[in-house]
């Protein structure tokens, strides 16, 4: 049997720690919010010229150990 760990993983808008559950229907994004921030995002993507930039800071925010 394994242990119901929940897995954890980073929301791609603001980098927060979100719980990948059934329940969270905006994964793997923290709310509906960010989810629309990143449709958005990516809408405005497609006028832009590709590969003119790259987003790696979305792994290096502050991980706040909340539980
Ligand atoms: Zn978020």
């Amino acid at each position: 049997m394994t242990p119901s760990t929940p897995r954890i993983v980073l929301c791609p808008t603001c980098g927060k720690r979100v719980k990948w559950s059934a329940r969270n229907e905006f994964r793997p994004f923290c709310s509906e919010r960010c989810k629309l921030i990143d449709l958005g995002a990516w809408a405005a993507e497609e006028h832009r010229i590709p590969g003119s930039e790259i987003d790696d800071d979305l792994l290096s925010g502050e991980l706040d150990d909340e539980r």
